[in-house]
């Protein structure tokens, strides 16, 4: 790892690895954060991805270093000021890419595993991390940004929300999951939420390992699981489940 995320910009990894995630935001010195650790932290290390981090606040006109003001027609917060921003933005995409520029918002499109694939297939993208109420809106429509939610909640800014898309991005990255299979019957891969876990032991606090998974039987594991998947998302994922059956019944109406 090189660059020192204590001082403004920074780099962690290599800018010639494969798949590049940019962040711009008020607070360099909270990446990488826990994208340090475990297996995107490895994977960093090995250079599978990289990451670059470069403050907004380098790129304030004004010798206060401001970035933020008033919001036009009154109320609450302040505002990220767009010509800051926008400078910021043009630093960071300087020399051309295709890759997408995002910013984290809870007014954003909700992110999903297969939008997170489609990011994670490319050379990897720029992500800006609001604050205060948000970001001037021309800064949006002029540098054409998709707007993404990591939910329906409200984080004091956007830097959680990047740590979290880069992390789902790094773990479908070629080479970082061990047992890249594993992540084929994961939630949401197929439309559905994962099928229930057990380990050792076999009985614990007097509940039994469901038995079908001791049988050794792989189709009746199979179906098991299926179908415990199934259960699932019909219970706690009315959308999913509703989303499923739409997409069975035009797979069917195809001729
Ligand atoms: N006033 C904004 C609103 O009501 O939509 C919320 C601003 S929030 C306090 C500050 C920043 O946190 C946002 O600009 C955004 O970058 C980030 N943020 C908050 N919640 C988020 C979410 N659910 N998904 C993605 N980013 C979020």
């Amino acid at each position: 790892m090189s660059g020192d995320p204590r001082g403004g910009n920074g780099a962690a990894g290599n800018a010639s690895a494969t798949w590049r995630a940019t962040v711009l935001t008020l607070y360099p010195e909270m990446f990488p954060g826990p994208l340090a650790g475990a297996l995107a932290g490895r994977a960093l290390e090995n250079r599978i991805w990289s990451l670059e981090f470069l403050d907004i606040r380098d790129h304030a006109h004004d010798k206060h270093g401001s970035v933020d003001d008033q919001p036009f027609g009154g109320g609450p917060g302040m505002v990220m000021r767009p010509d800051v921003l926008a400078a910021a933005i043009d630093a960071a995409v300087a020399g051309g890419s295709a890759a997408p520029v995002i910013y984290l918002t809870p007014r954003g499109v909700p992110l999903s595993q297969s939008r997170v694939r489609e990011i994670a297939a490319g050379e990897g993208a720029t992500f800006i991390c609001g604050r205060f109420e948000g970001v001037d809106e021309r800064v949006l429509e002029s540098r054409g940004i998709e707007e993404m939610s990591i939910g329906d909640y409200v984080l004091s800014g956007g830097e959680i929300a990047a740590l979290a898309v880069i992390d789902a991005c790094v773990r479908v990255l070629p080479e970082v999951v061990g047992a890249a299979e594993s992540l084929d019957e994961e939630s949401f891969e197929n439309g559905l939420l994962e099928y229930p876990h057990y380990t050792r032991p076999r009985s614990f606090e007097g509940k039994d390992v469901p038995a079908v998974l001791l049988s050794g039987d792989h189709e009746r594991i199979r179906s098991w699981r299926r179908a415990e998947a199934e259960k699932t998302t019909r219970e706690r994922r009315a959308d999913l489940w509703a989303g499923m059956h739409l997409r069975s019944a035009n797979t069917r109406a195809k001729p």
